[in-house]
């Protein structure tokens, strides 16, 4: 078992480094035509067992916590824990891009701001709520499908024995999808190769070196953010050591860079936070959410950004905007979709609420470097997601410590 482990993450890296490689020498056309299918075959084999992954295992881990007071306990410090790690990551993000200033040398003109009417914050509560569960489901909306799977479990629970069989297909759903989740991820070290090279292929020197202020940034300031914030806190709550968090973490932490997909990421979690010792009615409950609301990576590039275009446009943010941009981060980060590319739609909520042109010059430049920044936002997200994993389940003593 140990050795199968090692194998798949030892796999994984090498496909991480030859799609690199590959990268650096093919021509960006050949990648993008012959090499990228091949990861999207492997990103829709995943998306597959996503919807049904995710809904049977929150069912199961809802019924698995045991009562509507556990489950309260357990939501009420997830949510808690994910929120004040959002909160400090916008922050970090924010720091780090006062202490270096960029984009400044820009110049550009701000012309009235008309920003397109997004989702409101109360609107992107209002919609946890499904009004059609299987709608939800068909459209794979996470957050909804989450709802709904909670309510289930918690119907399950109060129904008690006439609801087992409920409970039993279910879990036999579950226990499905993880066989056919583990069989799809052999595949991955292809997978990641195939993801990988044709992103280093397209993003060529010339569409990086301009912008390579704003990447180390966002880069440095999410490296800070998993080394002291997840550390800490798998070290101080769970007391798992921060080399074996991230060597067990590993496999996950590399697809998520590959695929920019905390929600396709999901699979790998679990099996990370498995072998960290998280028992499954936990890490079946906690790990989808977070996928799903938790994106610290997202918040630090949210803020990194934000600055970065106040700074293109000559605008200085007061102290209180900047607090402004911690608090709709940090709500916007819930509603944003673990998929690629989703960071860069809800940036446009942020920057309207401190009226900062959503659409324009320097909003451009930012999309043309996405892949890259959604590479780095996305490994922080499910880091993220496994570290609060672990720390729930260590405060309710429910930490497997088998391997420590
Ligand atoms: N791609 C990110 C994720 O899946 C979300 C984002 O675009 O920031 O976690």
């Amino acid at each position: 078992m140990q050795k199968k482990k090692l194998n798949l993450s030892i796999k994984v890296l090498i496909g991480l480094a030859l799609g690199i490689l590959a990268g650096l020498v093919l021509p960006a056309e050949f990648a993008v035509t012959y090499v990228k299918p091949f990861g999207t075959l492997f990103l829709n084999l995943i998306k597959m067992v996503v919807v049904p992954l995710v809904f049977a295992s929150i069912v199961v881990g809802t019924c698995g916590l045991g009562d509507a007071k556990a489950l309260g306990r357990l939501g009420g410090k997830t949510i808690l824990f994910y929120l004040f790690t959002t909160a400090l990551a916008v922050t970090i993000g924010l720091v780090a891009a006062n202490l270096f200033p960029m984009g400044r040398e820009l110049g550009f003109t701000m012309e009235a701001v008309t920003n397109p009417a997004g989702t409101s914050i109360v609107d992107t509560f209002l919609n946890i709520v499904p009004t059609n569960p299987i709608k939800a489901l068909s459209d794979g909306n996470m957050l909804q499908v989450i709802f709904f799977a909670i309510m289930l479990g918690v119907g399950i629970l109060l129904c008690g024995e006439r609801a087992k069989p409920l409970e039993s297909v279910t879990d036999a759903l579950a226990e499905v999808m993880y066989t056919l989740t583990g069989a799809i991820m052999t595949l991955a070290p292809f997978a990641v190769f195939a993801l990988v090279s044709p992103v280093v292929a397209v993003n060529g020197p010339e569409i990086l070196l301009p912008m390579l202020g704003v990447i180390l940034t966002v880069y440095g300031a999410c490296l800070f953010h998993m080394v002291v914030v997840y550390s800490g806190a798998v070290g101080g709550i769970a007391h798992i050591s921060p080399i074996r968090f991230f060597t067990e973490a590993a496999p996950a932490i590399i697809f998520a860079f590959s695929s920019a997909s905390s929600a396709a990421t999901i699979p790998f979690s679990m099996e990370a936070a498995d072998r960290l010792g998280a028992p499954q009615p936990v890490r079946s409950f906690v790990l989808p959410l977070g996928a799903t609301i938790n994106m610290d990576g997202t918040a630090i590039y949210q803020g990194v950004c934000a600055l970065f275009i106040a700074n293109a446009y000559g605008v200085q943010l007061t102290l209180s905007q900047q607090i402004m941009i911690i608090i709709t981060c940090t709500l916007a980060s819930i509603g944003t979709a673990g998929v690629p590319g989703a960071g860069a739609v809800m940036l446009t909520m942020v920057l309207a609420s401190v009226g900062l042109p959503a659409e324009g010059q320097a909003m451009g430049l930012v999309l043309g470097i996405d892949r890259i920044l959604d590479m780095a936002r996305t490994t922080v997200n499910i880091t993220g997601d496994i570290a609060c994993t672990v720390v729930v389940a260590a405060s309710e003593k429910q930490l497997k410590r088998t391997e420590n």
